[in-house]
């Protein structure tokens, strides 16, 4: 059993070796259900002891699982894809319970993590090495692919389902072992995943799971036996956990927090652009690395844009998505980040900016202790305002009006962060511009969240990532292996018992 259940609190346990345990931690966190601000479950927050644990355990485990031949480590993955399917509702509307987004968000974000599931059945076609025959007179050369050993996955509040699959089932097939820390705030939907896992015939110790902040992250860091780490989270963290790991020599990849632009010019289809901007920079509660969160319309775009914006985001139904399918958007996930993103609005008020579309107002009769917070425009914002510069993480739409499309590209070109960016427009002409112009790494044309599928890298740019090889595609495969390289040649044998008539006549 993934937790202890007392009353209706339950605990958290460590997944090691193959076995569900206590943590040796004395403090714990709490998970909420956002929607109602009831506390769902508490997690341990461990340290080094913990951490120990789970590497020994993974590191046993891993000089068994490189061995098994890849095709097999492909077949666990294929039925680990059934066992999310089918139980694919129980997942999403646990990462509802935990997180707080509405049902059909969750419902999605599960399939994206299904999807990288799939990507990993196909690996074994893309594991392949490389080589040539006579390189040099005689002397082949190959190279093959290898494990690198345990490897470890720090993961955002965000997606707590998606995330996590973006990495271990790639490392695992790859032949690695895995430690997961989930984010303390929506662990629960991890174990239960974990549980599928183990269905579907993980052998013992090559998936774990430890929990913590912290202390547990840096034990992972310094520790000797981990060979990688993948990061997600806020860019402040990821540059920490980049420089920490690499420091003590781990490959360290670290995908940051982000600021996306949604540049919308005159020509623009209106009706498209309303609806995809909206579930952009409102969608999942605006809690998403790629949400479009900086809308800079151009020219005249403004006067058609805001006044049909504001009136189609103030009809948005918030609510509790615990017990409501019907819902357009959720809380946000804890009443400190309520308090935060609604700082952030005042924050834009005081510098200057209007209040298009005020979402403090916003209350939930049925759930007064949820975090709920309305869709939120802020209109005639100014470059330098902490709302154009600074992640909210909230449904708050920040607007920069803009004079020409080079205006908005440059504005976009100042900001350190460079996850995605977007242009909704009909001339093929200025989206090449700025396609090929705009310093982020995601591009969309006319999609509102530009994220890739699990068959392309996530490729943020600037403080949005610090590495070298990204999260998801053949990057992912790249990360989580290393390359051998042999050199062969083999002399004609000119002695011996057994002399074939054929190196006779070659030693002549
Ligand atoms: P966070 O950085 O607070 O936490 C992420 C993880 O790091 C958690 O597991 C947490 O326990 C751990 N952590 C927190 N502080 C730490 C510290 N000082 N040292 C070591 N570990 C620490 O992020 P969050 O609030 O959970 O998630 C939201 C952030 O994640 C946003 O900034 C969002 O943009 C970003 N995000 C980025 C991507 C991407 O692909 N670039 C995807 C999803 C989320």
């Amino acid at each position: 059993m993934a937790v202890t259940q007392s009353s209706a609190v339950t605990t958290c346990k460590l997944l090691v070796g193959g076995e569900w345990i206590d943590s040796s931690a004395t403090e714990f966190s709490e998970v909420f259900n956002p929607s109602t601000g009831e506390v769902i479950a508490r997690v341990p927050m461990g340290g080094a002891q913990d951490v120990d644990k789970a590497v020994q355990a993974a590191q046993a485990a891993f000089e068994e699982w490189r061995e098994v031949p890849i095709v097999e480590r492909a077949r666990l993955m294929f039925r680990f894809k059934n066992l999310l399917e089918s139980n694919y509702e129980e997942i999403a509307r646990c990462v509802t319970r935990e997180h707080g987004k509405t049902l059909p968000e969750a419902r999605a974000s599960v399939q994206r993590g299904i999807e990288v599931v799939e990507f990993a059945c196909g690996i074994p076609s893309l594991y392949t090495g490389e080589s040539i025959e006579n390189i040099a007179r005689n002397v082949d050369c190959e190279t093959v692919r290898h494990p690198l050993g345990v490897c470890v996955g720090v993961v955002p509040f965000n997606f707590p389902a998606m995330v996590p699959l973006w990495m271990y089932p790639v490392a695992l097939t790859c032949g690695n072992s895995f430690i997961l820390k989930p984010s303390e705030k929506v662990p629960l939907s991890s174990l239960l995943i974990a549980e599928l896992l183990i269905k579907a015939g993980v052998p013992k110790g090559v998936f774990n799971i430890v929990h913590g902040g912290r202390d547990c992250v840096d034990a992972l860091l310094i520790h000797p036996l981990v060979r990688a780490v993948s990061f997600v989270g806020s860019t402040p963290v990821a540059k920490y956990i980049y420089e920490t790991g690499t420091k003590h020599g781990k490959r360290v990849q670290s995908a940051g927090g982000a600021k996306n632009h949604i540049i919308i010019m005159p020509d623009a289809d209106m009706d498209q652009t309303v609806q995809a901007l909206q579930a952009s920079a409102f969608g999942c509660a605006g809690e998403r690395c790629m949400a479009g969160s900086l809308a800079l319309p151009v020219g005249e775009a403004a006067e058609e844009l805001l006044p049909r914006l504001v009136e189609s985001a103030a009809k948005m139904k918030v609510g509790r998505t615990d017990v409501d399918e019907k819902i357009d958007m959720g809380p946000v996930i804890t009443s400190q980040h309520l308090n935060h993103v609604r700082k952030m609005i005042d924050r834009g008020e005081a510098e200057g900016a209007t209040i298009a579309l005020d979402g403090r107002k916003v209350q939930v009769k049925d759930a007064p202790n949820g975090f709920f917070i309305g869709p939120t425009v802020i209109d005639k914002a100014k470059p330098e305002m902490s709302v154009v510069k600074e992640e909210i993480f909230g449904p708050v739409l920040s607007v920069v009006r803009c004079q020409t499309i080079q205006d908005a590209i440059n504005l976009g070109n100042n900001c350190p962060y460079g996850n995605g960016a977007v242009i909704f427009t009909n001339s093929g002409a200025t989206a090449r511009e700025f396609k090929h112009n705009f310093n982020a790494g995601m591009i969309g044309i006319n999609v509102g969240v530009p994220a890739p599928m699990a068959w392309f890298p996530f490729t943020g740019w600037n403080h949005s990532f610090f590495g070298d090889l990204h999260i998801q595609g053949r990057e992912g495969i790249q990360f989580y292996t290393q390359q051998k390289m042999t050199m062969t040649r083999w002399f004609a044998p000119r002695s011996g018992k057994f002399q074939d008539p054929i190196w006779k006549e070659r030693n002549k």
